[in-house]
């Protein structure tokens, strides 16, 4: 992949620890806007834009080098699927995956990975997580909205000036002064569960297979989730 000027200039210094996790809300394709943001393991924002085309998302990936990619989408099918499509055999499998019914057994309302209108997210995110892997990224799959309720972040329904401020309650730093949309403040929530993860504040949903659903830790109380964070990733590393 040969590197587009604009990227460089954002490219972190290679040496260690200078960790940095990639958020992205994906979105179905490049008609809708994805939200993508880039954190330091400080909780700096480094990048933060709307995005549409996996190009584009490739290329913030190869400018920054993050140590974690916390995606929001379905990253696999229903175990028992291997196509969407309707009327193939595996279509007795269903619609949901295990994972999809734990998080509703647990309150979470989430769309089931092959509803209709997931499919072209669903089989996008499973596109893009494998091009990832390939080239040696690590990858989670997040649910901003979980995130949001376990830190106690207002979700943007309820407003888009209060999930803001949530984030910079929580220890996001850098929001810029002009207005960001919701799928940017997605994408922030996105990355912010992935540096709790490098640091050892999350818990996994489901088998984990292929890629793990995390989110933060239900068992702990949370006041500044970003807190230590940056000492707990230094043992991490250290390990
Ligand atoms: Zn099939």
């Amino acid at each position: 992949m040969t590197s587009v000027g604009a990227s460089a200039a954002s490219r972190p210094p290679r040496r260690s620890p200078a960790r940095v996790v990639l958020g992205l809300d994906l979105r179905s394709g490049p008609r809708y806007p994805t939200g993508l943001a880039v954190m330091d393991r400080d909780g700096r924002l480094l990048d933060l834009r709307v995005v549409r085309t996996d190009e584009t998302i490739l290329e913030a990936v190869e400018a920054h080098h993050p140590d974690l990619i916390a995606i929001d989408a379905p990253l696999a099918l229903p175990e028992g699927r291997h196509c969407a499509e309707p009327d193939c055999e595996c279509a007795v499998a269903g619609l949901m995956r295990e994972v999809d019914r734990i998080a509703a057994r647990e309150g979470y309302r989430p769309f089931p990975a092959l509803l209709p209108s997931m499919v072209r997210l669903t089989l996008r995110g499973i596109a893009l997580r494998e091009r990832l892997q390939t080239a040696g990224y690590a990858v989670v799959e997040v649910y901003p909205g979980m995130t949001q309720d376990v830190l106690g972040i207002p979700r943007k329904q309820a407003g888009l000036g209060g999930l803001r401020r949530g984030l910079f309650q929580a220890g996001v730093r850098g929001l810029p002064r002009r207005p960001v949309t919701h799928d940017e403040l997605d994408a922030i929530t996105c990355a912010l569960t992935g540096l709790l993860h490098l640091s050892r504040r999350t818990e996994v949903m489901g088998s984990g297979i292929p890629v793990p659903l995390v989110l933060p830790r239900r068992s702990r109380r949370w006041t500044n989730p970003l807190v230590g964070g940056a000492r707990a990733l230094d043992r991490t590393i250290s390990r």
